[in-house]
Formats: structure tokens, C-alpha cells, sequence
């Protein structure tokens, strides 16, 4: 989960790019026939997500001139083959190392956050395609008209969103994430959605377990120096710092998590 800045063109230059690189003069004329109606798509969208409201969006809209079949073609042909419009599909994907759903995997598909396949007028629209890893890409699905949409990377303000870990016995391989907060804001409700259908609890657990026997060493030496006491205001100092760079990923919950667990000081890091 990560808020980050949308790409700095529209769709507007993007029909620009298409018109020039297309060799047809029929094809062209479409495409600036087109202009219009896919600015006020991309308008209609920034204003649905703005309020979270981005499964209200009309689907199977064509009112661009394109069916779903040729608009799905523009993406696949003009944004991904072309030689122009592949640049901008390049600068979308490299505006982010890391993929924007989960905050974890690698960037290395560019997901539609309102799927192609339902909304046509959207496939070349800069602010529906997303830096993703191939696991959340595969995993996100639509989400239903009356449930909570998946969280918005270019339009969501995490400000009163917390990942928060619970560990569930004295092992630390206990640990589960969640998202805190009062579900009725929708931005929580929006997030909690996010979380579990894209599965971030495991995904973050993965990620928690797999660090912690590189710090088994640091933890012992200062258990054998401080004791326990020690052992948990270092993990704070590490929760505290992971939160500074990163707000909602797994390290800040899970030291903060295990800071307060009396067990894990206990040396129960080694129970893993
Ligand atoms: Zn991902």
C-alpha cells in the first residue's frame, strides 16, 4: 500500500502519440474524434476516485468510438508495440521500483486498475494503469458495485490508515497484520478490502520471517548485554525508524509487534 504521485501526462497526450505514429488516415481521424470523450473518461474517473467511488464508474462504456475489442487493441498495439506509445507505458512502469498494490514485490507489469476487459474507454488512460508486481496484477479482481474499492495509489491519502501486527501464541511465526481503525471511513474500509483480497497479511508474515534469522545474532548480543528491556527498546528504535521510511509496510508493525511481546525479548525470537 502506497500513495505515490500519477504519471504527468493525460490521455490527451496519449491520443496525441497514438494520432502521430498511426499511419492510417482513417485511423487517425478516429483517434482526435475520440479526444474528447476519453478527456471527460479520465475526468469522470478522478472525480469517482477522489471519493472512493471508482466501482461506480459506468462500464463497457464505447462512447469514445472504440468497441471493447479495439480498445483493448490500442493498449496492446499502440501503447505496448509502438515505438511512441510504448514510451509512455516505459514511463509508467518506471516511476516505481516497487509495486504500488502491496508495497513489497518488484514493479514489473503495469496493471488496469479498472480492468480492460469492463471498461474500454479507460485502456490508454494514464491514471488506471499501475506499477505492479505479477502477484498482485494476477490476484486483483473487480471489486462489486456495493463493496469497498481496491485503494487508489494516485489518489489515496493513507493519513488514517495503520497496518498494525498481532502475534497469536509465543511464536513469532504467530504474527498477522491487519489494518486498524474505524471501518466506517471509507478510506479504512477501502483498506481492509485492499488487504484482504490482494492477501497482504501473508504477503507481509513472508516478508517478517524471512528477516527475522538475519537479526537473530544482533537480538542475542543485546539480550546478553540489556536482557529483555534492552531487546524491546531496540526493536521500538527499529519500528520507529522503519515507520519514517516506509508508514505502511510490515517492519514498523511487526518490531513494534514484537517489542511488546515479553515472550519474543525472551529470547523467543529463536522459536521461529
Ligand atoms: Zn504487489
Amino acid at each position: 500500500m502506497i500513495s505515490h504521485p500519477p504519471p504527468s501526462f493525460g490521455v490527451g497526450d496519449v491520443a496525441t502519440t497514438i494520432r502521430a505514429e498511426a499511419s492510417q488516415p482513417d485511423f487517425r481521424k478516429r483517434i482526435e474524434d475520440a479526444r474528447a470523450n476519453l478527456a471527460a473518461a479520465e475526468a469522470d474517473y478522478q472525480r469517482h476516485a477522489a471519493s472512493h467511488r471508482l466501482n461506480e464508474v459506468p462500464v463497457d462504456s464505447t462512447a469514445h468510438g472504440f468497441d471493447s475489442a479495439e480498445s483493448v487493441r490500442l493498449y496492446e498495439y499502440r501503447l505496448l508495440e509502438k515505438p511512441c506509445g510504448r514510451q509512455h507505458y516505459e514511463e509508467i512502469l518506471a516511476s516505481s521500483t516497487k509495486c504500488l498494490l502491496c508495497g513489497c514485490g518488484r514493479a514489473t507489469t503495469v496493471d488496469h486498475f479498472l480492468p480492460k476487459s469492463r471498461y474500454p474507454n479507460l485502456t490508454v488512460c494514464p491514471i488506471n494503469l499501475i506499477p505492479a508486481c505479477k502477484d498482485c496484477n494476477y490476484a486483483k479482481s473487480d471489486s462489486p458495485a456495493d463493496s469497498p474499492t481496491y485503494l487508489h495509489p494516485y489518489f489515496v491519502s493513507l493519513e488514517d490508515v495503520e497496518v498494525v501486527a498481532t502475534q497469536q501464541n509465543s511464536s513469532p511465526a504467530s504474527i498477522e497484520f491487519s489494518i486498524a481503525g474505524d471501518a466506517s471511513t471509507p478510506v479504512v474500509a477501502s483498506a481492509r478490502f485492499h488487504f484482504r483480497e490482494l492477501g497482504l497479511s501473508s504477503i507481509y508474515q513472508f516478508h517478517a520471517l524471512h528477516e527475522l534469522p538475519t537479526c537473530y545474532q544482533q537480538y542475542s548480543r543485546i539480550y546478553d548485554e540489556q536482557g529483555a528491556a534492552g531487546v524491546a527498546h531496540f526493536l521500538r528504535t527499529r519500528a520507529t525508524s522503519a515507520k519514517a521510511r516506509e508508514r505502511h509496510g510490515w517492519r514498523q508493525a511487526a518490531y513494534l509487534c514484537w517489542s511488546r511481546s515479553p515472550d519474543f525479548c525472551e529470547q523467543g525470537w529463536q522459536i521461529a
